[in-house]
């Protein structure tokens, strides 16, 4: 099932989510119907809060070519461990801020570890867009958006924007 993406502003975008304790059926439910509102968009990321839940849980996958095999990760508390010095500028957008980009600089690779929805835990080293998408999708967690990385001008120019949008949506 789909869920609607908040768009910011939005105060449930901006909190430091909570840790997940306990891996339950509603959990599961949640990180498929994550994966498919992901999907649907189409995006490559979506992090819990984005769907209005307050809880450290992500989704990504970053395969994009047709040919190529999907691969659906669904991470519960994840936690980058090590990130490289080496950065990397990718132009970021964001499912809760549609048609507005920016370059972001990050670590180009970090290491993260999860667990997953058998309650497995995992760590993994990322790269590419790999890395930049984790990256992006964790801050969400912690309540920082794509354009926290911006001038405060070019911030205030897209939350204009949005704000915008919103309005034009509710009255639609
Ligand atoms: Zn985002």
């Amino acid at each position: 099932m789909k869920r609607p993406i908040l768009i910011h502003p939005d105060p449930r975008l901006k909190k430091v989510c909570a840790p997940v304790e306990e891996i339950t059926g509603d959990l599961r439910k949640l990180a498929g119907d994550m994966l498919e509102t992901m999907y649907d968009a189409p995006g490559i990321g979506l992090a819990a809060p984005q769907v209005g839940v307050l809880s450290r849980l992500i989704v990504l996958d970053c395969v994009k070519g047709e040919n190529e095999t999907p691969r659906p990760l669904v991470m519960i508390n994840p936690e980058v461990v090590a990130s490289s010095d080496e950065t990397s500028t990718y132009e970021e957008g964001c499912l809760s801020i549609p048609d507005q980009y920016a370059d972001v600089t990050r670590p180009a690779e970090v290491e993260v570890r999860w667990t997953d929805p058998d309650g497995a835990e995992h760590r993994e080293g990322f790269d590419g867009l790999w890395a930049t998408c984790v990256q992006h999708e964790i801050d969400h967690l912690n309540g920082r958006l794509f354009i926290d990385y911006l001038g405060a001008m070019r911030r205030q120019m897209i939350t204009r924007r949005m704000v915008k949008l919103k309005r034009e949506k509710a009255r639609a």
